[in-house]
């Protein structure tokens, strides 16, 4: 844990890849073992309470021991213990140096971009992201903080990405597989391009989590993590996080959350402590089941279009096999008849629940044209792929084939 003494304005974060690569290390447990381990010994002489599981410090203050000695943690709005169990643990499961969580994946997004751009600023994405960060880029940071978006033309070509870069990019940001189309994009590649034009790459690792993607390993310079989908797997808590080099986390850290109080709280923290244990094997179970489901809506005559990469004839079901080790738990469908046959389908559930949010162990379903990316244009909908009959289908861990009885029925009414 680095020393708190420095509380006030930390040197702002400058891009170097080379120190990015350099503060890596290669972990020298497995995956499971770590999402069990990282952070905290049970068996450590600072387990003060002999607790075998993380303690949870609900405490937002700690005491200075004399006049001049600045605890650390020093307050709740920077760090608290839990917290730093928790930060610890997903650094090294996503292979970055230092993390910071926020209070949800949101908040995460915000904090990153509200620290490293100025006014006059650009970060380069596409249209293939969540509904609350497309909703930022187009609204509060162009028309508040004068840092704009672009949202490159063909987000499977590295050269539309080299297209929108210029001197004033301070991020290229990428969301794989992208909600709620699932589109995939090659990470190598735009990080490749990214690196070569001095911008660093974060990814949204969010759909996949590390338990199936590492972005770090193929380029990426940070990822950005919602908690309250699959990491966590239960709708109980939100939370979000950013995973990169020690430099930057602890410019966002000191220079913006310690201002605005954008946490996580520790309970959160401790809570997603207790479900990250079981990540590994839930999202295997997701992606089998997923992948069932989607065979049987890709069968189905009345079903328009499915968007999994685990289907073999999806178009680019080869490189997402390159870049994740399954295919997880989300899919997308679009049902005939647009808005209201989408609305039937959804009205006709006994089982799956309708309702914000994926990631969760009950199979859960959204309509995102309405729902998450409403403010789209028609146009940008279209782009995105986002029909007015798509719906997003989280598959839980339910029995598979009791989902698609449920869909089978639902799908009848049409
Ligand atoms: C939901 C989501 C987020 C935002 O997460 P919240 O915790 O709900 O704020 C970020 N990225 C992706 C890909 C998401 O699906």
């Amino acid at each position: 844990m680095s020393d708190d003494k420095h509380f006030f304005l930390r040197e702002p974060w400058k891009y170097d890849r080379a120190a990015t690569l350099a503060a890596r290390e290669e972990a020298v447990e497995g995956f499971e073992t770590r999402c069990l381990h990282v952070g905290f010994d049970p068996m450590h002489s600072q387990n003060d309470f002999r607790s075998f599981v993380p303690p949870l410090v609900q405490s937002i203050t700690f005491p200075y021991e004399t006049f001049d000695k600045i605890p650390c943690p020093v307050y709740g709005r920077t760090r608290t213990p839990t917290n730093t169990v928790l930060e610890q643990r997903l650094a090294s499961l996503e292979g970055g140096e230092a993390c910071l969580t926020a209070g949800s994946g949101s908040q995460a997004l915000f904090n990153l971009i509200f620290t490293i751009a100025r006014p006059g600023d650009n970060v380069v994405t596409s249209l293939n992201v969540f509904g609350e960060g497309y909703k930022q880029a187009v609204t509060i940071f162009p028309e508040r903080c004068n840092v704009q978006f672009r949202f490159v033309r063909d987000p499977a070509d590295a050269a539309s990405w080299d297209e929108k870069i210029d001197e004033k990019t301070k991020l290229v940001w990428v969301e794989t597989p992208s909600n709620p189309c699932l589109f995939i994009t090659d990470i190598r590649a735009v990080a490749a391009v990214a690196h070569s034009r001095g911008v660093p790459l974060m990814v949204d690792n969010t759909t996949a989590t590390a338990a199936l993607q590492r972005p770090m390993d193929l380029g990426a310079d940070m990822v950005l993590l919602s908690i309250s989908k699959f990491m966590a797997g239960n709708a109980t808590i939100l939370g979000g996080a950013l995973v990169g080099p020690e430099p930057l986390v602890e410019d966002i850290r000191w220079n913006t959350t310690e201002f605005v109080g954008a946490i996580m709280q520790p309970m959160e923290a401790w809570m997603a402590l207790q479900y990250v244990e079981t990540l590994p094997m839930r999202m295997q179970r997701h992606s089998a089941n997923a992948l069932a489901v989607a065979r049987y809506l890709h069968a189905h005559p009345k079903v328009e279009r499915v968007n999994y990469s685990g289907l073999e004839d999806h178009p680019q079901h080869a490189l997402a096999c390159r870049q994740m080790s399954g295919h997880g738990g989300l899919l997308s469908f679009v049902a005939p008849g647009g808005m209201q046959g989408a609305a039937t389908v959804m009205n006709s559930f006994k089982r799956v629940v309708h309702a914000v949010t994926f990631g969760t162990s009950r199979s859960i379903c959204m309509h995102p044209p309405t729902i998450t990316h409403e403010h789209m244009s028609a146009g940008e909908r279209k782009a995105a792929g986002i029909d007015d009959g798509l719906i997003r289908f989280s598959v839980g861990l339910e029995n598979p084939e009791d989902i698609i009885v449920d869909l089978e029925q639902a799908l009848a009414k049409m």
